[in-house]
């Protein structure tokens, strides 16, 4: 990426590990082939993300840990230049077997960050990653608190440098630093400006713990039964205002809606398979919004969520109610 910005391309963590600003998403990258995902972990390495998102849920970590491999041997990047990022099953036995599995997947020895990825675990039953029953998910009863036991026990042993969690509402947060022995560094949730998430950011930053916005599109590619029919008509890169401000810096919506989450010193991971949209989304750091665009970003706020995960609603630890 070019180097010159005003604003640095990291973030430091309380734990004082640091993390990039940009990351590429890779949930969906697989969907219609590995080369595809390799191919585009690949291309985005060459133009300089140094930060992937990943999950085991995602089943890409071969592809990933090849793309990964192939960069450390061709002197392009070192492993310790890399910032690698994965997330857990549910209990707390498993996230041992789990980060093994996923370190030898990616042929990596440690992860950079490692994150709860819900707040509502999901049974084990074999090696089922969504395990149902009459059509629904079978959710877990296990307490994210007795998780994070389990996450501060892999950080003291070396294999993951910073832990975290995803999906974490204001009051989870609040219960977990209430018994944590190492607060969680990082909260990777849902945001963008048709969710703007104001009490949440402000809280995170309050306790110091960075946020990760995900889906910062609004994940127009998200599989279908996750739309909700006509209540769903959201198209956040095509709206009117994004376009506008586009116009006025001389930019493309997504480098606008990237940038949205830079000036908050946000880190944003946006998904892409193609080689023009993973180099498109690097060109964020040479220009700003200014006042006026992130007041009229924010305008558009309307709690709308891409990711619900509706079926574990009931659950008493579901995140978004
Ligand atoms: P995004 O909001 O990143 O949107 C991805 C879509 O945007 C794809 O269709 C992609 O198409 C398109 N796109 C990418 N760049 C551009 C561009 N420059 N111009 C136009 N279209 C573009 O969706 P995701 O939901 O994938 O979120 C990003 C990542 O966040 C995930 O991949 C995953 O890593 C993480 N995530 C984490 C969750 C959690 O619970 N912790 C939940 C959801 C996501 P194309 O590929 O063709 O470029």
């Amino acid at each position: 990426m070019d180097e010159g910005s005003e604003r640095p391309r990291k973030i430091e963590l309380n734990d004082g590990n640091f993390m990039p600003l940009l990351g590429l998403g890779t949930w969906k990258s697989k969907s219609t082939s590995s080369e595809q995902c390799q191919g585009a972990a690949e291309t985005a390495i060459a133009a300089g993300y140094r930060h992937l998102d990943t999950a085991h849920s995602y089943q890409n970590e071969v592809e990933l840990g090849k793309a990964l491999r192939s960069k450390i041997q061709q002197g392009i990047i070192r492993r310790q230049d890399m910032f690698v990022l994965w997330c857990t099953y549910f209990s707390p036995e498993d996230i041992p077997v789990c980060l093994n599995k996923s370190l030898s997947d990616l042929q990596l020895d440690y992860l950079d960050l490692y994150l709860v990825h819900f707040p509502v675990g999901l049974q084990k039953i074999g090696d089922e990653l969504f395990p149902m029953k009459d059509g629904k998910l079978l959710a877990s009863d296990t307490d994210y608190v007795d998780v994070w036991k389990g996450m501060e026990a892999l950080k003291a042993s070396g294999k993951v440098k910073s832990i975290g969690v995803s999906n974490f509402s204001i009051p989870q947060l609040e219960r977990l630093l209430s018994v944590a022995k190492v607060p969680p560094a990082v909260n990777q949730v849902e945001l963008h400006p048709y969710l703007v998430q104001s009490d949440l950011i402000e809280y995170c930053k309050s306790k110091n713990i960075a946020l990760t916005a995900y889906s910062p599109f609004g994940s127009p590619d998200r599989p279908k039964e996750m739309h909700r029919g006509n209540k769903d008509p959201e198209r956040l890169l095509e709206d009117p205002v994004v376009g506008e401000i586009a116009a006025k810096h001389r930019r493309t919506p997504a480098q606008v809606l990237l940038r949205y989450h830079i000036e908050q010193d946000i880190v944003a991971i946006p998904k892409s398979v193609k080689p023009n949209h993973i180099l498109e989304n690097t060109k964020i750091f040479d220009f700003s919004l200014d006042e006026e665009d992130m007041r009229a970003l924010r305008s558009l706020n309307r709690g709308w969520k891409a990711c619900i995960l509706e079926q574990l609603e009931n659950h008493p630890f579901y995140p978004f109610k």
